[in-house]
């Protein structure tokens, strides 16, 4: 066992604070990385704040990790020390399952291990990146291409995945027509990632605020959301749509900007449930579906995408104390576009 400066949760209202926390031996197959940086998903907001169900307090989220390997098992075969690595959003799964054979390990019958707040194979409960350190078994640790600054690389664990995965999925390339809702951390990510798929983006946001940015990460059309005109003036206009927004959405109106056939992905996952009218699936027979993250080959996939395709976050970095204003900030939708601690200060 070891001891490792961390910033944890308390309870879903009191501000983060810095506490300290055990990390187990480094096992036979198992990895243990320095964290450089952590970048800060909406989820953890969503997770500290108790908004998906219950959590063992004290909870150290992060699932944006980014580090080198410091120390590796006796058995371990795809890393040395120095390495320059990452942990995603699920540090182990089952194995053994239709989903875990095919590298689907995010959907694992068994239910994935997350990277934070879950029951671990020792009983434990996990905790998260906006630590000092973590030891993980080696098949759930990424590699980092040497073209990605590990700060920049830390979203692309979760973020990044999350977006690339649907847009292979559902096919995003030359001559896709695709919208992406919410231009926060996940949004920002779907633009670069589907205009380097060679898609034809529109962003969907609030207001024209953060235009200028949309049309420079490749864009090709910005529309507010807040004017009524947009729906109107897009509509039967998509093939794919990615929701990334953390709030409820108003589906009915999104689902009318599918062509026929078109695809609405749910990303974003808030708190309340959303309600759909049946028309707006029947009319232009549309679908309405979901994605969780990436599985660890996928994961890698889109790590050496984005060394190819210069495909990096925009990131904020910030020190670990400061984290309870960013959270403000995501929520108030004040991120550009994804905020990521370096944890030097934890080390
Ligand atoms: P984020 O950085 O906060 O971005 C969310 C964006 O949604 C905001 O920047 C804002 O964009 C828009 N938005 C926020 N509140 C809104 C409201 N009330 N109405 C309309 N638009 C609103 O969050 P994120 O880290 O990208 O995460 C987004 C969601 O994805 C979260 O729910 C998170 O838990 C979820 N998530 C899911 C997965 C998965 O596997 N499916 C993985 C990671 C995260 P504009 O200012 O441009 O409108
Ligand atoms: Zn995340
Ligand atoms: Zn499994």
């Amino acid at each position: 066992m070891s001891t490792v400066s961390a910033i944890a949760a308390t309870s879903p209202t009191d501000p983060l604070t810095r506490t300290t926390i055990t990390r187990r031996p480094t096992g036979a197959h198992d990895v243990r990385l320095d964290i450089h940086y952590v970048g800060i998903c909406h989820s953890d907001i969503h997770t500290v704040r108790a908004e998906w169900g219950e959590v063992a307090y004290p909870l150290v989220p992060g699932h944006e990790i980014a580090g080198v390997v410091t120390e590796i098992g006796s058995e371990v075969t795809k890393f040395k020390v120095g390495d320059r690595v990452g942990v995603g959003c699920f540090v182990d799964s089952c194995r053994e399952c239709a989903q875990c054979r095919a590298g689907e390990e995010q959907y694992c019958a068994a239910g994935m291990v997350a990277t934070y707040n879950a029951v671990d194979r020792d009983g434990t409960t996990t905790q998260g990146g906006y630590s000092g350190a973590i030891v993980v078994d080696e098949n759930y640790v990424l590699r980092i291409p040497d073209a990605i600054p590990l700060d920049k690389a830390a979203p692309l664990l979760c973020a990044g995945v999350t977006t690339f995965s649907p847009l292979r999925h559902w096919k995003a390339g030359e001559g896709t027509r695709v919208a992406v809702i919410g231009l926060g951390g996940l949004g920002h990510l779907a633009v670069k990632l589907a205009v380097a798929m060679g898609a034809e983006v529109t962003v969907l946001s609030q207001s024209l605020k953060k235009m200028e940015d949309g049309l420079r990460l490749g864009a090709s059309d910005y529309r507010a959301t807040s004017d009524r005109e947009t729906f109107k003036a897009l509509r039967g206009r998509f093939d794919l749509i990615l929701n990334t927004v953390s709030a409820n959405l108003d589906l009915d109106q999104y689902l009318g900007l599918l062509d026929i056939d078109g695809t609405l992905v749910e990303l974003g996952m808030p708190e309340h449930p959303m309600s759909v009218a049946a028309g707006a699936l029947i009319r232009g027979r549309r679908n309405l579906t979901g994605s969780l993250i990436g599985g660890i080959a996928e994961t890698q996939e889109m790590l050496d995408f984005c060394a190819e395709h210069d495909v990096t976050p925009e990131i904020e970095v910030i020190e670990p104390d400061y984290v309870n204003e960013a959270y403000d900030r995501v929520l108030a939708s004040d991120v550009r576009y994804r905020f990521v601690i370096d944890t030097s200060s934890l080390r």
